[in-house]
């Protein structure tokens, strides 16, 4: 495995093209591009990384899984009258079709979704107090203490937040959040600013893989749901890309991280600032595509 993770990072620091860094949110704009880390963390409790894995880095939309896995804990299966669970096709912060399907998000994976799930997530408790909560399972899904938030990003997309704050009205003006857009969009711009390395990311991930003697956060089903949805809308318009080319379900962040899931066999965790046409780390869909093709892991056989 760490051979192959060595070559990998290797091959990663050949490329010429590394995409482009996120900068609609400014503070991600000052990220250098040329990064790059990978992380395995398997089910029988190895541990593997190449590259810049001591540096952490803004998790962005991956934050959505966690949140959705605790909203599901808050509500159950009543989150799904609020969000839908068909991909979008769409990018991940579209007005279009949440105008044409009354203010029920496609995802909990899309900006407008993930304002749902965090809305449900916050519920009565002011945002400091989910946010702690979210922190502590974080940091207890990976065993490690050290993760925290970084309030220059936190403020920087707060500041620009123009479309998802759209978003967050239009949601309200269907009666689809129960928390005020400011509280709302506090709270979401804060979830996305949590900082990990992709040795925490990778360990975090761990939640969702079914094997004996890992940290139990959640049931059997709710893991191959999340996995479900991750495969079918974890990278926005490029998900179906991401299925062909890789096959195992994942998450990405405009902070250029994805963490992947072989079910039964590892958590995953690659971060490279650059970004693809989607939206979704360049080098780490290539890193990803390279690792399934050299371990067979994939969940299509
Ligand atoms: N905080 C970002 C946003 O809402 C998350 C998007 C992403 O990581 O894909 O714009």
């Amino acid at each position: 495995m760490q051979k192959i993770l060595d070559e990998i990072a290797a091959n990663a620091l050949k490329a010429t093209d590394l995409g482009k860094v996120a900068d609609y949110i400014p503070e991600l704009a000052k990220v250098d591009p040329k990064q790059f880390a990978i992380s395995i963390a398997t089910a029988d409790g190895g541990l593997f990384s190449a590259g810049d894995c001591d540096t952490p880095f803004s998790i962005q939309s991956i934050s959505k899984v966690f949140v959705l896995a605790l909203a599901l804990g808050k509500v159950g299966d009543a989150l799904w009258k609020r969000v839908g669970r068909e991909p979008s096709g769409l990018s991940f912060d579209s007005v279009l079709l949440l105008e044409r399907e009354n203010g029920v998000p496609r995802n909990p994976f899309i900006n407008a979704g993930a304002l749902v799930t965090t809305d449900t997530f916050l519920n009565c408790s002011t945002p400091r107090e989910a946010l702690g909560a979210l922190l502590r399972f974080v940091r207890a899904a990976s065993d490690r203490d050290d993760i925290h938030i970084d309030e220059s990003v936190a403020h920087s997309e707060l500041d620009t937040a123009h479309r998802n704050f759209a978003l967050a009205h239009y949601l309200a003006s269907h009666r689809n959040l129960t928390n005020t857009p400011e509280h709302v969009l506090g709270t979401y711009c804060h979830q996305c600013a949590i900082e990990m390395t992709t040795v925490q990311l990778a360990l975090a991930g761990r939640i969702l893989l079914d094997a004996e003697g890992l940290p139990s956060l959640l049931s059997h089903q709710r893991k191959r749901r999340i996995n479900a949805l991750m495969m079918t809308c974890g990278h926005y318009d490029g998900s179906g890309d991401f299925a062909f080319e890789v096959g195992l379900p994942g998450k990405s962040g405009v902070g250029g991280g994805i963490l992947v899931i072989a079910p039964g066999r590892a958590s995953i965790a690659v971060w490279s600032p650059g970004l693809n046409a989607y939206g979704n780390s360049k080098r780490g869909t290539e890193a990803m595509a390279e690792l399934a093709r050299k371990t067979g892991w994939s969940v299509f056989g």
